[in-house]
């Protein structure tokens, strides 16, 4: 998979830690699995980790 950001470099499976803001509390969850460019470094979710993290994580966290 290449980067929609760089355009150049490839997407590695990596893990990051995902921070959000949410209405009245912030949620930050560690070794979120993504797609990190090489190049860049720009991170990529999975639609199906983001639907998990929604779903749970207002409630886990
Ligand atoms: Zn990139």
């Amino acid at each position: 998979m290449r980067c929609t950001s760089c355009r150049s470099g490839s997407m590695e499976e990596n893990t990051t830690t995902y921070f959000a803001q949410l209405e009245n509390c912030y949620v930050i969850i560690e070794n979120v699995p993504c797609l990190k460019c090489v190049q860049c470094g720009d991170v990529v979710y999975r639609s199906s980790v983001m639907e998990n993290l929604l779903k749970k994580g207002p409630q886990r966290y």
